[in-house]
């Protein structure tokens, strides 16, 4: 269920809806909105009656939420939610783009990718230090050492962090070193993981599972506002289906679903998506004309070198490129980058 406030509801008369909440055992969640907070309700196992609110002074309305993930859905908070990363935006009007390796290798080479991709108009750096490889014998990343040179290249270009998060084990060193923190496509459904995520007052990005449904997708983005931060962004990555000649089959019908449904953000990867380097442009665009709020895409200054996904990482003049077509999409649908 969702309180409505009045648009001039007092703090009092907000806060004693939520002491009503917790009164039945149940969880608040105040929504701020550009015109009048909302409180959702969570931890109810049926359908609460409308009464027990709407002649609570203050409350405008209480509304049934019809869909299975509420605290992402648009029902609940009709306005996008913009995450402010230290001054970096991501949703809302503009286009945000993240880029860098897709793990982090080198001083050199992260210091080379961001300088690169800051130039271009990046304003987040991506770079896995914690690598979900599908052999235990691929390269698994740096682990701290890694987080330190992200840390290390974000002092250097100003350009906001986004790593992936793997272990819970490593959530604190994670947090520490992270303006954003990155949900692997193999860990959506890793609950426990998610859960711990909403004690985190860092955003997350939360990509697809390759095998997820777009309502599966939502209620793994559900656990994590449902557990306290709503700072989330979502992430189509592509997904897995029957053809081979490309790495995934990227979705780009979830971009508009997607943004019908819920208030998150919503960020493509067409390097993942595609796996193939000189289609990836291709797909950013595409990702851009459909809607997303934002992409992530693997950039290299070597991609023949790359300890891993070369084969689908741009080298920093192909981003360049990609960045200026990618500039023109999104000011032609309306959208400033
Ligand atoms: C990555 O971003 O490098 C990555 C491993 O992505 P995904 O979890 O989407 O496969
Ligand atoms: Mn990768």
């Amino acid at each position: 269920m969702l309180v409505v406030m009045k648009p001039h509801a007092s703090q009092a008369e907000i806060d004693a809806v939520i002491e009503k909440i917790r009164a039945l055992g149940l969880s608040p969640h105040a929504i701020p909105g550009a015109q009048r907070v909302a409180i959702g309700i969570t931890g109810n196992k049926g359908a609460l009656e409308a009464e027990l609110f709407v002649s609570m002074p203050g409350v405008a309305d209480a509304i049934r939420v019809s869909q299975p993930f509420k605290l992402v859905s648009r029902e609940v908070k009709e306005e996008d939610t913009v995450l402010d990363v230290g001054g970096a935006k991501l949703g809302g009007k503009a286009v945000a783009v993240m880029a860098g390796p897709c793990s982090v290798e080198s001083k050199e080479q992260l210091l080379e990718a961001a300088y690169g991709v800051k130039l271009h108009g990046a304003t987040f750096l991506r770079g896995g230090a914690f690598k979900p490889r599908t052999s235990p014998y691929e390269f698994q990343g740096l682990g701290e050492e890694g987080l330190k040179l992200l840390a290390l290249a974000r002092e250097a270009t100003g350009l906001k962090v986004v790593t992936e998060i793997m272990d819970p084990d490593d959530l604190a060193m994670c947090v520490e070193y992270a303006d954003v923190l990155q949900v692997g496509a193999r860990s959506m459904q890793n609950f426990s993981l998610l859960r711990k995520l909403g004690a985190v007052k860092k955003p997350i990005l939360l990509k697809r599972g390759p095998s997820a449904t777009i309502k599966e997708f939502l209620m793994a983005a559900e656990y994590i506002l449902a557990s306290g931060n709503y700072q989330v962004a979502l992430c189509e990555r592509g997904i897995r289906t029957f053809e081979t000649m490309t790495r995934n089959t990227l979705d780009l019908n979830a971009v508009p679903v997607l943004k019908a449904l819920t208030h998150l953000p919503v960020v493509v990867d067409p390097s993942h998506g595609i796996g193939l380097r000189k289609h990836v442009p291709a797909m950013a665009r595409a990702g851009v004309a459909a809607g997303a709020d934002g992409l992530i895409i693997e950039v290299h200054p070597c991609p023949e070198k790359a300890l891993s996904d070369g084969h689908q990482s741009l080298a920093i003049p192909e981003f360049a490129e990609l960045m200026q077509q990618v500039r023109v999409i999104a000011g032609a649908i309306g959208r400033p980058m």
